[in-house]
C-alpha cells in the first residue's frame, strides 16, 4: 500500500495456476494489492479479478497490462505431457509471451516486473551444490522447456531499465504443497503402478524443493525491494527453503 493508502495494482499472469494461486491468494489477504489475474483459465481467489486471455496475443497482453504498476509473470506453458513436446507451444508462451509481458510493461509504464524462472536454468546434468546466482546458464538444458525458460530469464533480466521498468527474476527448484498438480500426484501413481522400487544413480541424489507459500512470499518480498537503484534489478535469485546443508 502507498502512502495514500492506495493499494498497488497488480497483474499476476498464471495466477489460476498452481503457483499463481497462492501468490494472488497472499497478495489479496495482505490487504495491499489490488490483484487481476491474467491466464486463459479462470482464477478461484475470491478478492481478484480474472482477465482470460493468451499470453501470445499482444494486443490482449497490453490491454492487461494497463494501469497496471507490478507485474508477475508467472504463467508458463505446461512442461509435462503433450504440451512438453510441443515446441511452439513452448516457444510462443514462454519467449513470444515474456517479449509481449515486456513490451507490454513499457508501453503501459509499469514500475515493477518480477518474473518466475526456474533453478535448471543452470542444470546441465551435473552436480551442483552451493552454487550462487553467477553459474553460467546450462549449456545443455535438459529438455526444450528449460531452454525456453533460459531465454525468457534472459529477456526479462535484459530488460531492466529500459523504459523505466525494474525488472528481477525468481529461480525455485521443485516447489511442492496443497494442490501440486505435478509432482506428488506423479510419484503417487508411479507408487501405485508399482514404479517405488528403483534407485537413480547412486541413492545419494539431492533435488531442492520449496514450499510454494514460501515461493509465493519470494515475489512479494522482491517486488517490495525492486527500484531501478535496488541491487535485485535485473538480477536472478534462487528460491530455497533455507540456507544450503554443507554436503
Ligand atoms: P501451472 O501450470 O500450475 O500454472 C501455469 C499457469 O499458466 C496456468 O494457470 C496456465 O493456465 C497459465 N498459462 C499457460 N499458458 C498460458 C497462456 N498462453 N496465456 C496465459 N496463461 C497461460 O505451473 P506452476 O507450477 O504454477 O508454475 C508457475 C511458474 O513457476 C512457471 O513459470 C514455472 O516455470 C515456474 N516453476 C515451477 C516449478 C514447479 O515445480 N511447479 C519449478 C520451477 C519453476
Amino acid at each position: 500500500r502507498r502512502a495514500s493508502g492506495e493499494k498497488v495494482k497488480a497483474l499476476v499472469t498464471g495466477g489460476a495456476g498452481f503457483l499463481g494461486q497462492y501468490l494472488v491468494q497472499q497478495l489479496v489477504d495482505s490487504g495491499q494489492w489490488e490483484v487481476t489475474v491474467f491466464d486463459i483459465r479462470e482464477a478461484k481467489v475470491p478478492g481478484a479479478t480474472t482477465i482470460l486471455g493468451d499470453l501470445r496475443n499482444r494486443s490482449q497482453v497490453e490491454e492487461a497490462c494497463k494501469g497496471i504498476q507490478v507485474v508477475f509473470h508467472c504463467a508458463t506453458a505446461a512442461p509435462t505431457g503433450a504440451g512438453a513436446l510441443n515446441k511452439s507451444l513452448m516457444d510462443g508462451v514462454n519467449i513470444q509471451g515474456t517479449k509481449n509481458i515486456i513490451s507490454a510493461c513499457q508501453a503501459c509504464k509499469v514500475t515493477k516486473l518480477v518474473a518466475t524462472s526456474s533453478a535448471s536454468v543452470v542444470f546441465d546434468g551435473h552436480t551442483l551444490q552451493m552454487v550462487e546466482e553467477t553459474h553460467a546458464y546450462a549449456q545443455k538444458p535438459m529438455d526444450y522447456y528449460t531452454q525456453t525458460k533460459i531465454e525468457s530469464e534472459k529477456l526479462v533480466l535484459a530488460a531492466n531499465g529500459v523504459g523505466g521498468v525494474a525488472t528481477c527474476a525468481l529461480r525455485p527448484s521443485g516447489i511442492f504443497g496443497e494442490g501440486d498438480p505435478l509432482f506428488v500426484p506423479t510419484v503417487a501413481k508411479q507408487a501405485a503402478n508399482g514404479k517405488m522400487k528403483y534407485v537413480i544413480g547412486n541413492g545419494k541424489n539431492q533435488m531442492d524443493f520449496t514450499y510454494v507459500g514460501n515461493v509465493a512470499q519470494a515475489h512479494i518480498q522482491a517486488a517490495e525491494a525492486l527500484s531501478l537503484d535496488s541491487v535485485l534489478a535485473g538480477s536472478a535469485y534462487f528460491i530455497t527453503n533455507q540456507e544450503p546443508l554443507p554436503f
